[in-house]
């Protein structure tokens, strides 16, 4: 036995010299090419589904080491808008990361019809690899169909796949296109049942073991608790009544009011599912990002390394209960407080001064239609299935024909091109017959044909936002725009995806290394946001870049 001991003792001996050693010969390096002087951890944060305004909604009421010390310490800028539609999770995220829009990087949506095989496709769904963390399904996933590199491959590059790259999130697009395509690892929550973080065979075989760990542990169960306000409910006066007509709820409660039961609501909610559609899903994220920075090292050498975070939680809480609910500023309060314990704990792991973070989101949200209506501001509910039916009557009516489409998505009409061909019509013809249609139909306020989009060049209004969202190869043949709050939604909660202000305008906040204190009105992008990244770190833009590097916020 003694033996035994001692030769592990001997073992970690060995091992942890020999690490001593290769981190001296990593300074030594950094020494001599100046690479001491940028930031030893890049952590991007995207918020699923935040509004500028809840910035400013909610201030009094956030604490001091969460949004408002990144608002204090470092810069924020207030007119910071996503410029392409459709503002859906996945080319949110994927933008924020590659700096470009659906144009150049392919990610038109979260699922999209493919031309090639004729089949929707899921962005990150990836049948060539197999899940690492379960047995189920939800791990067959990579970034495979994003076209472009994000800052953290270019890092990768650069460091010549020194500097690490790990993204996190509950959703697993928000994880994997983050990351980009030479990761070391994305993680994903897997819920239903398991409450597990996994992967995919994309990153390894195995889930290390700080993950295997973090899993056995009772971390995700512990919150099936009680979800009530964190302040008493008086005090909430920035948004509406607890009980209102325009929230969702949980299935097994009646009422849409605090406090919710949440192990009593697990069953009837999809198990684990659940927590993701509370702000514990926030904290549950934090907890495993704090574990990520101790279990990859990340941040402790001279070396960039970076990590993605992404609060996936706030998107489902706003689906279910609206922009101005009670539940949505609980859940900012709660994530304020799960962000001041994320920068706490980056000040201990890898020091003040030593790291650089961004905050944003991958789209806004939209106030609930129906309580915009109730107020008289114009909004509404689209209905696509009167839509597809009234535009069939018209298609065969005009060409005799009933299969002239093969598909609608993300306000897109893609069109069977062999048949067109085959009935010796011309595909602009048909586009631009059907743009004359339904400009008529209810709810639709624009239309383009997909030949307009790759013949002109737009710079400015609806049809630059519309024209950097299309993808030749991937888009579709007509495109069409609802009126301004018009959803294809239930009548309760709020959802996203179009090009205007609710939806395109959302926080960007930047703090620590590299960053000056400040704030500007004037109007920022979403894309500007990974070349100002490659710029802190003297690397190559992405290989698809096109914003610009935001350089008033440098030091
Ligand atoms: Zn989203
Ligand atoms: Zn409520
Ligand atoms: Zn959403």
């Amino acid at each position: 036995m003694k033996k035994v001991i001692s030769s592990i003792l001997f073992a970690l001996f060995f091992v942890s010299t020999f690490q001593a050693q290769q981190q001296n010969a990593k300074k030594q390096t950094n020494k001599d090419n100046t690479i001491q002087t940028q930031p030893k951890l890049i952590v991007g944060i995207v918020v699923d589904q935040m509004r500028y305004d809840y910035l400013t909604r909610f201030y009094d009421k956030y604490g001091d080491g969460g949004f408002k010390r990144m608002m204090n310490e470092g810069f924020n800028c207030q007119n910071n808008h996503f410029n392409y539609v459709p503002t859906y999770t996945a080319p949110g995220h994927t933008s924020v990361y590659t700096g470009t829009t659906p144009k150049y990087h392919g990610i038109i949506g979260n699922d999209w019809y493919d031309k090639e095989i004729k089949k929707s496709v899921y962005c990150a769904g990836d049948d060539s690899v197999q899940s690492v963390g379960t047995t189920d399904n939800a791990g067959k996933m990579s970034p495979h169909r994003m076209k472009t590199t994000t800052f953290a491959d270019e890092n990768r590059l650069f460091t010549q796949m020194r500097g690490k790259t790990i993204g996190i999130a509950l959703k697993d697009r928000g994880a994997i296109l983050p990351a980009g395509h030479t990761a070391n690892a994305a993680y994903w929550f897997h819920g239903k049942d398991e409450g597990r973080w996994i992967t995919s065979t994309f990153y390894m075989n195995e889930l290390p073991k700080w993950v295997q760990d973090f899993n056995s542990s009772n971390q995700a169960n512990s919150y099936f608790k009680e979800w009530n306000t964190l302040y008493d409910i008086a005090t909430y006066i920035e948004s509406a009544a607890d009980q209102n007509d325009f929230e969702g709820g949980f299935k097994g409660k009646e009422t849409v009011t605090f406090p919710y039961d949440l192990a009593a609501l697990k069953d009837k909610n999809g198990g684990f599912e659940l927590l993701k559609a509370t702000p514990y899903g926030n904290s549950l994220t934090t907890d495993f990002a704090l574990a990520a920075i101790d279990g990859e090292a990340l941040g402790k050498d001279n070396i960039t390394d970076v990590l993605t975070v992404s609060y996936s939680s706030p998107d489902y809480v706003g689906h279910n209960f609206g922009v101005s609910s009670k539940e949505v500023q609980d859940t900012y309060l709660r994530l304020d407080k799960d962000l001041e314990r994320l920068f706490k704990g980056l000040d201990a792991k890898v020091g003040k001064g030593n790291y650089t973070v961004f905050l944003t989101a991958d789209h806004a949200a939209v106030e609930v239609p129906s309580y915009l209506s109730s107020l008289k501001i114009p909004a509404g509910y689209f209905d696509g299935k009167a839509f597809r039916e009234q535009l069939n009557a018209f298609l065969k009516a005009t060409y005799k024909a009933d299969d002239l489409i093969e598909n609608f998505s993300n306000n897109q009409i893609f069109l069977n091109r062999a048949k067109i061909s085959e009935m010796g019509l011309k595909l602009h013809d048909v586009q631009q017959a059907i743009v004359n249609e339904i400009i008529a139909y209810k709810h639709i306020d624009k239309a383009y044909t997909g030949m307009s989009m790759t013949q002109a060049s737009f710079s400015t209004g609806i049809e630059e936002l519309v024209q950097n969202g299309y993808n030749q190869k991937r888009s579709g043949d007509v495109i069409y725009v609802y009126d301004p709050s018009v959803l294809s939604y239930s009548l309760t909660g709020s959802s996203h995806g179009t090009s205007f202000n609710y939806d395109t305008h959302v926080p960007l906040l930047l703090f620590g290394k590299g960053i000056k204190q400040g704030k500007t009105l004037k109007k920022t992008s979403i894309t500007d946001i990974a070349p100002t990244m490659s710029a802190i770190l003297g690397i190559s833009f992405p290989n698809g870049a096109t914003g610009q590097p935001l350089d008033f916020v440098l030091e």
